[in-house]
């Protein structure tokens, strides 16, 4: 039930963009409508149980303030201080790679979001849009109560997919020039993992998140499964709890529900395979019992708006400093691969490594990436921002679409106190308020 039918903004989407547009928003004066297709708010990091947060810093200084790190903070302060990457001293230990309890995460952002005064509405789907000369007038959200229109005087597409510039005939890219787009995860929690063993495993052989040398391993004894270059990613949770981003879905389209059908039954199929390679090969292991997958396979690719700037990688590796700038990042180009052909085995992510920046580094995201063309009250944040598929690599991770989310909810306030569109704010009391609210710009 929601209190109120007129809303200033309706944010579609409660990944990290989307909480980071609503709680800007409302924390700013704005009547705000938050509308989530789960049961919970988080999106990647609930919803497909990505397992850590990618670097908050950039190797020297934390990159991303603002309540992307309000929301970092109050995680870790309820829950269990992780061990991990106690061995790598390239990283700002508490802001990098920080493992996520999708548990805690869920209940923070429950609180974070009710108490910046923003209604929610959870289960439900926004299916359909209205537009007029370039306005979105309204949206149709469907839930078990059947369908209904809602009314806002600016929107925010925070779905991932670009749902709502897609509905409202706006310009996007999708994939790549086959129309392929990056491969699916579904990621997944093992329990009875001897933390304390793996640990000690890591330390002396240097191992990474990847786990490249257990990889290594079974590949030489050809037990590794099929398609994949190493374990994406591996984050100690709890004491016994192991979180991993590993198994690779390719070649389905991440928008047809037959194709999620198919990627998810596929998924699934292969863990069992996964447990026994982790059992055999990763110290710690051997008893690993698996707890739970994502309720949703995890997508790391679909549309990305044309919006009025267009990032590159061109852009990324010139560092670029924008006039414009809502955020700051650093992280590296990280683009899986979309089939199973592509799969580079004798590769050490060569495109990720060699687009490392040095420590201290970092380019700035243009308000511009945010604005589609021709839909005026329509704003975008998250991994669909204006990019080219290389940038998106980059912009896509959640510290990142905290930080969008935050700069889009921003400028809906000020636009709302100030009655105009978003192509006519002062991008300098933007960047002002932005940093009033501890974000870096
Ligand atoms: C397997 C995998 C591993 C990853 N690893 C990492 C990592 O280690 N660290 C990291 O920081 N990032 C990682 N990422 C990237 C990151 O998780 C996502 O890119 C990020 O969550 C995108 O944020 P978002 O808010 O744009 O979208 P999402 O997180 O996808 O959130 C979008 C939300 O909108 C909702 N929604 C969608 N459509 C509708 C609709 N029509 N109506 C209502 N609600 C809707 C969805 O349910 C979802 O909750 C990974 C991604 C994947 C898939």
């Amino acid at each position: 039930m929601i209190e109120q039918e007129v809303f200033d903004l309706v944010v579609a989407g409660g990944g990290p963009a989307g909480i980071g547009a609503a709680v800007a928003a409302a924390r700013n004066g704005t009547r705000v409508l938050l509308i989530e297709k789960a049961g919970y708010l988080g999106g990647m990091a609930t919803d497909a149980l990505v397992p850590a947060f990618c670097p908050y810093s950039n190797g020297e200084e934390v990159v991303i303030g603002g309540i992307g790190l309000e929301i970092l903070e109050a995680m870790k302060k309820e829950g269990y201080e992780s061990p991990f990457y106690d061995y790598k001293p390239d990283r700002m230990k508490a802001f990098d790679w920080v493992p996520i309890d999708s548990e805690i995460l869920k209940r923070v952002l429950d609180e974070i979001v009710i108490d910046s005064g923003c209604q929610v509405l959870l289960h439900t789907h926004v299916t359909d849009i209205t537009c007029q000369d370039g306005f979105v007038e309204s949206i149709t959200v469907h839930s078990k109560e059947g369908s209904r229109l809602i009314k806002a005087k600016y929107f925010a597409d925070c779905t991932g997919d670009a749902d709502l510039v897609a509905m409202a005939g706006g310009a996007y890219e999708y994939g790549d020039k086959n129309g392929l787009v990056q491969a699916g995860t579904l990621c997944f929690k093992v329990a009875n993992f001897d933390t304390e063993r793996f640990m000690k495993y890591a330390n002396e052989v240097g191992e990474d998140g990847n786990l490249n040398v257990a990889s290594k391993k079974a590949k030489e004894a050809g037990e590794f499964l099929e398609g994949e270059k190493n374990v994406a990613g591996i984050a100690l949770q709890a004491d016994g709890v192991a979180g991993f981003n590993f198994g690779h879905v390719y070649d389905f389209y991440p928008l047809r529900a037959s194709d999620l059908t198919r990627a998810e039954i596929e998924a699934r199929s292969k863990i069992p395979e996964m447990i026994k390679f982790l059992r055999k090969y990763v110290p710690g292991a051997e008893k690993a019992v698996l707890v739970t997958s994502g309720p949703h396979i995890g997508l790391r690719e679909s549309r990305r708006i044309v919006g009025e700037y267009q990032l590159t990688k061109q852009d990324y590796n010139n560092r670029m400093q924008f006039e414009d700038t809502i955020a700051r990042y650093a992280y590296p180009i990280d683009r899986h691969a979309a089939k199973l052909e592509e799969v580079d085995h004798d590769s050490d992510d060569r495109e990720y490594v060699a687009s490392k920046y040095k420590n201290g580094e970092y380019y700035t995201i243009p308000f511009r990436a945010l604005l589609p063309k021709t839909i005026k009250n329509l704003i975008v944040a998250g991994r669909t921002i204006s990019s080219d598929r290389a940038m998106m690599g980059s912009v896509r991770v959640m510290p990142a679409c905290f930080a969008t989310g935050q700069a889009a909810g921003t400028a809906a306030a000020i636009c709302t106190k100030n009655n105009q569109e978003f192509r006519e704010i002062n991008i300098k009391s933007l960047q002002e308020n932005l940093r009033k609210q501890g974000s870096i710009v």
